[in-house]
């Protein structure tokens, strides 16, 4: 048994217990610790902060230097260190926290009935504390009491008799376990959707049961293949199960402050965990392409477009799209079926149809757009197998895949012939009025063909984008966000918010909506180079997360407009610190490896430990970024380039930037590469 080496638990007793379990002869007091048999987890008390002022009583990873909580047993009610807290067995309540008055601050409250003896408290390698007598019954586990964890083996029950009763709940933020601000766990209006909420508000939605009772995925990281499944009914339970397969590395599912749902696997040899499934992330948020419109995610980059019979408002999603034939009441309508979709939010759902009665209660009422059924019977809990689902209003939140999804029923008005019409009415009269028409004609076929031509400008641009399948046809989420955002966020791209200005375009620092700084790069307008760089920048940006690179958060395009939304970093590049004279100082030598560390992390990712293989080719100080921390940032993929999983060279036609080790020299000696070798060179000289 090992104590736990992290800086946080330092202010503790280094005493350690050697044991997996406690009883009720040894309580387990602060600065001890309880470790799994294989020496995966650890129990114990710790605090999130280097401040040791509040103590909480949770479950880590006992293995790996990163201090990961997957499990918080007073999450909401912190003990102050000077209290003395104590993990005890109790015959009245099961597990009991106390501080040193006594008082009780967490407790299982299982009464232990006379009779049932050798009852411990063990932590599992499975990252489970189980409370248990000593046949093995269970009496109490954390795993049937998750916080915002889910471990492989861990049922998370979702509903019980078709009531709802699981839900994981955020922190607060990176340092502050308590109740945050979002949560996940199965929607109760409905019961047949899984849903992360922000506050009351809906913030990403699942897609609706519809027979299928267990989906998943085989992920691969580095070495070994990983299996998880998802929903699955057992009885009278739905719950979520969650399986990995042997050898795997760690691996967990977590809902993180930010409101992202997180699978994440642990890469020894970058040591910090890598996220290998994330919702949501691209226009898959709730609503966010807007009413009738569905977010596409059989693109490579998924785009927002608008349902069969609809048309974009606008020039973007912000407003959605519009019917673009009237619905009238009475007169002839009929349905289209969009195949493999989500259907969309806020159903009507009317138990006990057919399909039949289905399609009749929504064509027999005046203000039904959709309508969509299922059957569940396959699934087992449900007394009326019927799904039939009805929706009156706007159309919201729907997706359209490849495969898995179902049948939308999307109503339509059948549209009057009008150009026979037409024909029929046009009196010969106008004839007579055909030249001076032509010419107002002419004039305004003009002016049209200029802003249509905008306007297609435009859409080819996302099509250009979105079509790109360099990377092998593979999901890629990237949110578009409005230009008026941006210009809003920018104060309309104003002198004083330029922090910037690169080969491509000035950037400028903004401030979104909810108080996020961010860094827009806005090209310059005619920069036909500047839109190859563009589309590289999304489409790999898309694809890459790693702390050393800088993250592309969104991009924006409008007429001849093109923004790439990057996260701010306030203490911009390193050649402003490398070359600019004032800030030189600054830089200590820890801070000089830090960065080199930081930037040689990053290539490694991108040339070795990313699902693509990317040479950078334009890796100079100034796309090196720093944050608060001085931790360094790659940035610019435009010049970026794909290379073959086995492929070492590469024919290239444009290689700029600056070689790894010079950019080295260049850190450690501040001066610019081409300065240092005829410093270099002078000393020699002078020898
Ligand atoms: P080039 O385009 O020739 O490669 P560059 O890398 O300096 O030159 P940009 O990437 O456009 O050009 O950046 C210009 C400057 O804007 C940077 O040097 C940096 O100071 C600032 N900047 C860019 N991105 C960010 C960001 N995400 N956060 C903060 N500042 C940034």
């Amino acid at each position: 048994m090992a104590c736990i080496p992290i800086l946080i638990l330092l202010s503790l007793s280094s005493f350690c217990k050697s044991d997996d379990q406690l009883t009720y002869a040894k309580p387990l007091a602060s600065g001890e610790t309880l470790v799994s048999k294989g020496g995966d987890f650890a129990l114990g008390f710790f605090s999130p902060t280097n401040s040791n002022s509040s103590l909480y009583l949770g479950i880590w990873y006992h293995s790996i230097p990163n201090h990961t909580v997957v499990w918080i047993a007073n999450r909401n009610k912190p003990i102050t260190s000077s209290v003395s807290p104590k993990l005890a067995i109790t015959n009245t309540s099961g597990l009991i926290l106390s501080d040193s008055q006594g008082q009780t601050v967490w407790a299982t409250n299982n009464k232990i009935t006379a009779g049932v003896t050798g009852v411990a408290a063990v932590i599992l390698d499975t990252g489970n504390l189980v409370l248990r007598s000593s046949n093995g019954t269970v009496i109490w586990q954390s795993f049937d009491h998750p916080t915002d964890t889910l471990l492989p083996g861990m049922r998370f029950v979702l509903s019980y008799k078709n009531r709802v009763v699981g839900r994981l709940v955020a922190w607060k933020g990176p340092d502050d376990p308590s109740n945050g601000d979002f949560s996940f766990g199965l929607d109760p209006s409905s019961n047949l959707q899984l849903v992360i909420w922000h506050g009351t508000k809906l913030y990403y939605r699942t897609m609706v049961r519809n027979s299928i009772t267990v989906g998943g995925g085989t992920y691969r990281s580095n070495t070994t293949s990983i299996f998880y499944q998802t929903a699955a009914d057992v009885g009278d339970e739905y719950c979520y199960v969650y399986t990995v397969s042997d050898g795997s590395p760690y691996v967990r599912a977590m809902l993180d402050y930010t409101g992202k749902m997180k699978t994440l696997s642990w890469s020894n040899s970058l040591s910090s965990w890598t996220v290998i499934g994330e919702v949501p992330t691209a226009c898959d948020f709730y609503s966010s392409c807007g009413s009738f419109s569905y977010c596409d995610f059989t693109a490579t980059v998924h785009t927002c477009q608008c349902l069969d019979g609809y048309e974009i408002d606008g020039l973007d999603f912000s407003r959605g799209c519009q019917r673009m034939e009237p619905l009238k009441c009475g007169k002839p309508n009929h349905f289209v079926a969009l195949p493999v979709m989500k259907v969309p939010a806020n159903f009507l759902h009317i138990k006990n149809r057919s399909f039949d009665q289905c399609t009749a209660e929504c064509s027999s009422n005046c203000s039904c757009t959709a309508y969509a059924y299922a059957n569940l019977s396959s699934d087992g809990t449900f007394e009326d197998p019927s799904r039939c689902l009805v929706w009156t209003g706007e159309l919201v939140d729907t997706w359209k895949f490849s495969n898995n999804g179902e049948n939308l029923y999307l109503r339509l008005a059948d549209s009057p012939d009008q150009k026979n019409n037409l024909v029929k009415v046009v009196p010969p009269i106008i004839a007579s009025l055909a030249i001076l028409t032509c010419t107002a004609f002419v004039t305004v076929c003009i002016y049209r063909g200029k802003w249509r031509n905008k306007e297609i400008e435009q859409r080819q641009m996302l099509r250009y984008v979105s079509s790109s399948n360099e990377i092998g046809g593979e999901y890629v989420g990237f949110p578009f966000v409005s230009f008026q955002d941006i210009a809003t966020a920018t104060d309309n791209f104003s002198d004083s918010n330029q922090i910037g200005r690169g080969g491509f375009g000035k950037v400028y620092k903004g401030l979104l909506e909810g108080g996020k700084e961010v860094a827009v790069k806005r090209l310059s307008e005619g920069s036909r180079q500047g839109i190859a760089e563009f589309k590289n920048e999304i489409v790999l940006f898309a694809k890459l997360q790693h702390k050393n690179l800088v993250r592309l958060l969104g991009c924006s395009i409008h007429g001849d407009e093109r923004l790439l939304i990057y996260e701010y970093l306030p203490n911009k590049s390193l050649d402003v610190f490398l070359f600019g004279a004032a800030r030189q100082s600054v830089l200590d030598w820890p801070t000089r490896f830090k960065i080199i560390k930081g930037v040689a992390r990053g290539l490694l990712y991108l040339h070795q430990d990313s699902r693509l293989t990317i040479i950078h080719r334009d890796l100079k100080a100034s796309n090196v970024l720093l944050d608060t921390k001085m931790n360094a940032k790659i940035s610019d993929f435009g010049m970026a380039r794909i290379f073959g999983e086995n492929q070492q060279h590469a024919k290239t036609t444009r290689v700029v930037g600056t070689y790894f080790g010079v950019l080295l020299l260049e850190i450690v000696s501040g001066y610019i590469g081409v300065e240092f070798m005829s410093t270099v060179v002078t000393c020699h000289q002078n020898m």
